[in-house]
């Protein structure tokens, strides 16, 4: 990482301060990514994800996963599975620093325990909808409740009737006794437990009380000896209340973790946050959880994204404090800049019209030899079929050309890319007055290589023998959400826009077919696609668009 990362990672000066302060023994630094276990993956996940893991790499400490599966209600092991998959698809290593929250269980009885014995945590009678309505507002104080003060063996009793499984749903909690008075809501006497009888992924229907996310993950980072625990910034007004749960157990006042907030990344059009996606799964709008147009991780791995552009995109968008919206461009920008040299270019027509050469013999093929990436030598030349009758895409074609329309249309010529010059004699309509098919004559003097040089043609247009050729399915997509306007789990379904999808039917060259579940071709003039490991079948091919070739956003002039 060079120094402009340095300076512009607020994190790392936080970190280069506390080891400058000799903070924690040995400069250790310790991070750690805690997702729940409860949906897939996003790209907002991978930014996090990849921070945490730069950070640990950075300073030469340690990286924890840790699955924070403190509330089973949406929570299972599909998801750890699924999650593991796509940390380690993104090159992120944890090694055996893999951890579960509900393995801390036990553990975190005990310091609820602590709480009880100072006189610091109380068990409440009340339900939560009084709860909620107790605690005021930004302008007037919550009250407190008739039973927080019960004595600390009163407490003691009644909540272990609770870990015991001898109270029903919602009869009691454990909160935290602290101050219903004081400005930041969070302080308000938050509940630390709360009673569910359910089925937990891991331990099963052994437990009767969970804890909530404020109490525990602080103590989880303090278990595993977290440094930099870093969150996302609507977790700034709970970083009291984090610090409170630590300073308060005697255990971990030694080289406590620090929670240091950096800005949710949020990209155009695009729907992030796990319980929207879950929504659209379980509602059948899309093909699940990697369907190529939603920004999980594995939607993107299936529509043909590489783990280096992610990492990219992740570095160049950086850290900051402010929340904002980046364009989906620019993760766009990251793959196409990695797919350039990577990925071999092919002929693909998307949306056919049937080409005619009257003047080629009607069963002569020949090979063209055309070289694979123009871009990169080492990746060698391919064979392509060149025939009497060839498909070219419906665009390239009109009748009536308009200002500064280069490419076919009747006594104009044009190249036929890596082929010959190709000249537009005349077209075939169907009775609505559709073009079905164009009448052409080709040079043989112009073929591609020979060195000719006779006469400029100012278009160059991509083809495919319809006879030698190879249908394929292709999946266009647009952006899921119609625009930006913000969207709820209500009004979600109507936000989704209508043309996100379109399947074409289109004729690729042979060299197509030895493609296999993920790999990346550039169809020229049509973009970059990979081969959907879903639905392709050899003798079907089918192909996702990863991104159209040109972009909207440009890398900023790096300045030497
Ligand atoms: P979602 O709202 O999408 O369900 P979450 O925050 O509930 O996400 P968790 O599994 O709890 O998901 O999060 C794991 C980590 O990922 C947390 O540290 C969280 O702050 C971080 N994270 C979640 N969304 C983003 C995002 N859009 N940008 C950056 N980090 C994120
Ligand atoms: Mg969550």
């Amino acid at each position: 990482m060079d120094d402009k990362e340095k300076e512009s990672n607020f994190i790392f000066s936080y970190i280069d301060k506390d080891l400058e302060d000799g903070v924690y023994a040995d400069n250790r630094v310790h991070t750690r990514f805690p997702p729940e276990p409860n949906g897939y993956l996003h790209i907002g996940h991978a930014k996090s994800s990849l921070l945490n893991y730069r950070t640990a790499l950075k300073y030469h400490g340690t990286f924890n996963l840790r699955f924070d599966d403190t509330n089973p209600e949406k929570e299972n092991m599909e998801y750890v599975a699924a999650i593991k998959k796509d940390l380690k698809w993104l090159g992120i290593e944890w090694e055996d620093h893999e951890y579960y929250a509900s393995s801390y269980f036990p553990q975190m009885l005990d310091y609820a325990k602590e709480y009880i014995k100072k006189g610091i945590a109380y068990v409440d009678d009340q339900d939560m909808e009084t709860i909620k309505q107790t605690r005021g507002n930004l302008t007037s104080p919550g009250t407190e409740s008739p039973y927080r003060n019960r004595s600390v063996d009163e407490n003691l009793s009644l909540f272990q009737d609770m870990i015991d499984g001898k109270v029903p749903e919602g009869e009691k909690v454990l909160r935290a006794k602290i101050d219903m008075s004081s400005p930041n809501m969070n302080m308000r006497d938050p509940i630390i437990y709360r009673v569910r009888h359910m089925v937990h992924p891991k331990l099963g229907t052994e437990w009767h009380v969970y804890p909530m996310y404020d109490f525990a993950h602080p103590i989880e980072d303090a278990i595993e000896g977290i440094t930099h625990s870093l969150c996302t910034l609507e977790f700034e007004d709970h970083r009291p209340l984090y610090n409170w749960f630590l300073e308060h157990l005697d255990e971990f006042q030694h080289e406590p973790p620090r929670q240091i907030e950096f800005a949710k990344l949020n990209l155009s059009k695009t729907i992030m946050g796990k319980r929207y996606i879950r929504k659209l799964v379980d509602e059948g709008v899309i093909d699940g959880w990697d369907d190529p147009r939603l920004a999980t991780i594995s939607g993107l791995r299936r529509r043909g994204y590489t783990p280096e552009a992610i990492q990219n995109f992740c570095e160049e968008i950086g850290v900051a404090k402010a929340n904002s919206t980046v364009d989906t461009a620019m993760l766009e920008h990251f793959i196409r800049d990695d797919l350039r040299t990577k990925a071999p270019r092919y002929n693909c027509v998307l949306h056919p019209l049937k080409v005619t050469i009257t003047n080629w013999p009607e069963d002569k093929v020949e090979w063209l030899t055309i070289e694979t990436n123009q871009d990169v030598e080492e990746m060698g030349c391919h064979k392509m079929p060149f025939t009497r009758e060839l498909y070219v895409e419906q665009s390239d074609f009109m009748k009536e050309p308009v200002k500064k329309y280069f490419r076919l249309y009747p006594g104009n010529e044009v190249r036929f890319r890596g082929a010959y010059f190709v000249t537009c004699q005349d077209y075939v309509e169907d009775e609505n007055g559709n073009v079905i098919e164009l009448k052409c004559t080709y040079d043989p003097e112009t073929k591609c290589g020979s060195g000719f040089k006779g006469r400029k043609v100012k278009g160059t247009i991509h083809w495919v023998s319809a006879t030698e050729g190879k249908p394929v399915e292709i999946h266009l997509f647009n952006s899921l959400l119609k625009d930006d306007s913000r969207y709820t789990l209500d009004n979600l379904l109507d936000k989704i826009n209508p043309k996100s999808l379109e399947i074409c039917h289109g004729f690729a060259e042979p060299e197509v077919l030895k493609l296999k579940s993920f790999d990346k071709a550039q169809f020229v003039r049509n973009g970059y696609f990979s081969v959907d490991p879903k639905y392709s079948k050899p003798d079907h091919p089918v192909f996702n668009q990863v991104v159209p070739l040109k972009s909207k956003w440009r890398p900023p002039k790096k300045k030497n």
